[in-house]
């Protein structure tokens, strides 16, 4: 079904889950602006998008940057109409221990997940208030729940529960959602850069990531992506404010 409500923003999105989601909501109907910290490297997934025959355009932005917001927001606006799906999925991480992690460590994880979201919530959110119609999905994590070598990247994660709850407090009654996704371990260069920093091979850190994950997988981007498809489908208006734990089983 094409959805009416038809421009999304990814952020994020030149790679990864960013990248699963757009290409998954442009294949649901959606036009998606595919935002990344560099245009150009939204190309393959924009590519990727038109390919198959969707609509999308790459936007090059920072997201912890009030300005660069504000005018990716409004590009978007003028190439594929008013947005009113936003998935805030933008991140980074400056794994360290406590004792070893340095402001600018704790600073750069904050700006791009929570001031992030923050800039580009509030930056899109007056399109969904005059369509009475929004969907708001952020990526949180299991490491929400407590990681070590994360309390930067952890605070951040559980802090984007909270943002999320307050939003849909505020928004529910303009029609607007706003839920998050916690993934667990998905396969990307995220994932990947951890297991440099560890000193591990790729695939002996996902056999030891699986063998404790109760489907007896890591996950794919696809697994978020299906999951952002259902949250922001129009029939998905009664669910508003949850952490949906895509993980491959239960967590606390
Ligand atoms: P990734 O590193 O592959 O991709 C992240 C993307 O965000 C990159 O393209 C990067 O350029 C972009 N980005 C970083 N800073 C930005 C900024 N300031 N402005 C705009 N774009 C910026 O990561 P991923 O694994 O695809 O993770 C996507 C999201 O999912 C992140 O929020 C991450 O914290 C979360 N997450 C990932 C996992 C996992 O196992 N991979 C688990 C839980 C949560």
């Amino acid at each position: 079904m094409v959805s009416k409500h038809r421009t999304a923003i990814v952020t994020g999105a030149a790679r990864g889950i960013g990248a699963a989601v757009a290409t998954r909501l442009a294949s649901d109907g959606l036009a998606v602006g595919v935002l990344d910290l560099d245009e150009e490297a939204c190309t393959g997934t924009v590519d990727a998008i038109t390919a198959a025959g969707g609509q999308a355009v790459a936007v090059g932005a920072d997201v912890s940057d009030e300005a660069s917001v504000a005018r990716a927001v409004v590009r978007v606006g003028d190439e594929l109409g008013s947005p009113t799906v936003l998935v805030n999925n933008a991140g980074i991480t400056r794994d360290t221990l406590l004792f070893k992690m340095a402001v600018g460590d704790w600073d750069a994880v904050m700006a791009v997940h929570l001031r992030g979201a923050f800039l580009m919530s509030r930056a899109v959110q007056s399109s969904m208030v005059d369509a009475r119609f929004g969907r708001i999905v952020n990526l949180s994590s299991t490491s929400a729940l407590g990681n070590r070598g994360q309390v930067n990247y952890a605070a951040a994660k559980a802090g984007m529960q909270g943002f999320t709850k307050s939003l849909a407090f505020e928004l529910g009654k303009f029609g607007v959602t706003a839920n998050a996704i916690a993934p667990g371990f998905i396969e990307t260069e995220m994932t990947v850069a951890t297991a440099e920093r560890v000193g591990a091979s790729f695939a002996d850190f996902k056999a030891v990531a699986a063998a404790q994950i109760p489907v007896n997988r890591v996950g794919q981007p696809e697994d978020i992506a299906h999951t952002a498809s259902f949250l922001i489908s129009e029939g998905a208006g009664f669910v508003s404010g949850q952490v949906i734990y895509v993980a491959g089983g239960p967590k606390d």
